[in-house]
């Protein structure tokens, strides 16, 4: 029997416009009327974040906007971030946008409460500081999950990717506005939207899951594949848009205790060594790497993700009815705007190596042993050749032989 344990610390709010409904929790927490807003540039000179400093002053709470934040988000984000916090004496901390903002935001609350810097605590060196705000995430893309996990991953000087754990870093609200998502391009809302599908089968489907994990995980699986397609045709489409949102924070909750794998993996690796979008990046090794993952101990559970992909014929067993869900994903790719040849970003075979040796970093490694069938170093490689190699309209196999 395998044992587990499983709690989520995050309250959940749904619906149309609740961004502009933070007043009453803030007041809740504390009477001091103060908020930190951690969003970047791009979302301030869009307009998303007026609309909320007008909603919270209109309840007498006063805001201060830290913009700064960098796509892949830097020690120096948080520090700057956490003096602001400190500076400002807020006890509410407000992330708006997507992965960068949250995780930074969800850094930046813990670090407030310490003398320490960000660097302090990365790769779980040293413990946090016990939280002393309220963590509210706000997010404008529908795929990362960080709404509602305790792990964050950020950037040092050298753009060495480290992470940070606490038991204290889900975000203690995630408020969930489908609004906010409707100005998403079309590559951000696809690229987003598959990450979330990957978390969800990477966690059903990896060493820790649980029954949990996989109600959860299975049911972002269902909504990614039946509204994404929908959303690409319909942009301004709240109900398939929401439906989006709620498939993230579920593949949000499957991959808090089930973890991600080799997509994951080799998904970094294609960050590190082309800066692709990390979306695009893991939609690009699921890919290539899907059939080879059915030849594990989980092919039941790809069965049953199969039907979550839609696939309804019958089949003689657990194995073709797999393949046939591996079939719908790739066809579900290709159906998108998620560019699948990474010559476009400058990768070439000359990059091999350095694409390897990222896939084999050491901060990749919980990754490649959480996946449900192990890679060898000599898979991998052969995974990296064909997607560098991979051409749009069939001159190379997508499919790895086993
Ligand atoms: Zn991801």
């Amino acid at each position: 029997m395998n044992e587990f344990q499983y709690f989520l610390k995050t309250r959940v709010q749904y619906g149309e416009n609740k961004s502009l409904e933070l007043a009453g929790p803030i007041q809740e927490f504390s009477g001091k009327n103060k908020a930190v807003i951690i969003t970047d540039h791009a979302l301030e000179s869009l307009g998303f974040i007026q609309p909320i400093i007008d909603s919270l002053a209109a309840s007498g709470i006063e805001c201060k906007v830290y913009s700064e934040v960098k796509s892949n988000p830097t020690f120096q984000n948080i520090d700057e971030a956490a003096a602001l916090i400190r500076e400002f004496d807020s006890d509410a901390v407000i992330a708006v946008g997507g992965g960068s903002p949250l995780d930074t935001a969800k850094t930046a609350a813990l670090v407030a409460g310490g003398d320490h810097g960000a660097e302090h605590y990365a790769l779980m060196a040293n413990p946090f500081p016990p939280k002393k705000v309220l963590m509210i995430a706000v997010p404008t893309t529908a795929g990362t999950g960080a709404e509602v996990t305790s792990t964050t991953v950020y950037s040092d000087a050298h753009h060495r990717k480290l992470w940070a754990w606490d038991q204290n870093m889900q975000p203690d609200l995630a408020v969930l506005d489908p609004v906010l998502t409707i100005n998403l391009p079309d590559f951000l809302t696809a690229a987003t939207g598959i990450d979330a599908l990957v978390h969800a089968l990477e966690a059903i489907t990896g060493q820790s899951s649980n029954p949990i994990i996989e109600a959860s995980g299975l049911h972002a699986i269902r909504l990614v594949s039946e509204n994404l397609p929908l959303v690409m045709r319909e942009k301004e489409n709240l109900d398939a848009r929401g439906n989006l949102l709620i498939a993230s924070m579920l593949a949000g909750i499957a991959i808090e205790y089930g973890g991600t794998g080799i997509a994951h993996n080799i998904g970094h690796a294609l960050s590190t060594a082309g800066g692709l979008h990390h979306g695009r990046a893991v939609a690009i090794a699921l890919y290539h790497s899907y059939e080879w993952n059915l030849d594990s101990s989980q092919i039941a559970v790809f069965a049953k993700a199969a039907r979550a992909f839609g696939v309804t014929d019958s089949y003689d067993s657990d194995r073709e009815l797999a393949h046939a869900g591996a079939v719908r994903y790739r066809k579900l790719i290709e159906s998108l705007p998620i560019d699948l040849e990474v010559t476009a970003d400058g990768l070439t075979a000359e990059d091999l190596p350095h694409l390897l040796a990222a896939c084999l970093a050491e901060e990749n490694q919980p990754m490649r042993r959480n996946n449900c069938r192990y890679a060898a170093d000599e898979d991998l490689e052969r995974f990296a050749k064909q997607i560098i190699a991979f051409q749009q309209g069939g001159k190379t196999q997508p499919l790895s032989p086993a």
